[in-house]
């Protein structure tokens, strides 16, 4: 992992429930920084699509348990090219089906997945600067990243922009996506291990009432005040 002069960790750490912005806000600023982008959320679902691929039981902790060291996982860190790879090929259309999305929740919430996932996820940020995103990384995968946001928005407004990510896909309506979010905060918040919660030092964002460049905005001004050798946008 980078660290600057300060010996703080050069690393963006995005938190936040489901359809709060995070991809949108992480990807921009890895972008506008030249940084590294890691979508965690992403490698467990590609963890969730290749055992449902295998016909695992994902309700099963014990077989999902009992497989999770199989398959090669990686990502593309690239803000532009964001990408993520089972066994070598690419299945970052598959990852976002509502079966996958349905099931991730349970998946993630298995130890040994965490702990398998975890682990990858530290080593992908040795590659460099990064902003990465998920809901337990000001927690535990990055505790001390230099800047720590937590990303929140409206169940309205959330619903909202997964409806219009999803609509023309999968037919799927704003009313029905409100329930899936809903649906999946309460598993990911209540979960035993690294729930979804706030970093005690991690600045809580709205971003209902933003937009995307306005929340990347306040990120940036983020990082040029902790980290200002390494903000060079
Ligand atoms: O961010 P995204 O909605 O793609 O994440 C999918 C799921 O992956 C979440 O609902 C959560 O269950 C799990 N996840 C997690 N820890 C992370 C990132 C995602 O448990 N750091």
């Amino acid at each position: 992992m980078v660290h600057d002069a300060t010996g703080a960790l050069v690393a963006v750490a995005v938190d936040g429930p489901s359809g709060s912005g995070k991809s949108s806000t992480a990807r921009g600023v890895a972008s506008r920084l030249g940084w590294n982008y890691v979508d965690t959320g992403a490698m467990y679902r590609a963890l969730t699509w290749w055992l449902i691929s295998e016909n695992v039981d994902v309700s099963d902790a014990d077989a999902v348990a009992a497989r999770v060291n199989e398959p090669t996982l990686d990502i593309s860190v690239d803000p532009a090219t964001p990408g993520v790879f089972v066994n070598g090929h690419e299945v970052s259309a598959k990852i976002r089906d509502p079966h996958v999305t349905e099931s991730v929740s349970a998946v993630s919430a298995v130890p040994a997945v965490r702990e398998r996932l975890v682990a990858i996820q530290r080593e992908i940020m040795e590659r460099g600067a990064v902003v990465v995103e998920g809901r337990d990384i000001g927690t535990v995968v990055a505790p001390d990243a230099a800047v720590k946001v937590f990303l929140i928005a409206t169940k309205e407004a959330r619903a909202q922009r997964r409806a219009a990510e999803w609509a023309h896909d999968h037919g799927i309506t704003v009313e029905n996506t409100a329930a899936m979010l809903d649906q999946r905060d309460h598993l990911d918040s209540t979960r035993e291990l690294s729930p979804l919660t706030q970093a005690d030092d991690a600045v809580m964002i709205d971003s209902t009432a933003f937009t995307l460049d306005e929340v990347i905005n306040q990120v940036i001004a983020m990082v040029r005040e902790r980290i200002p050798s390494f903000a060079t946008s």
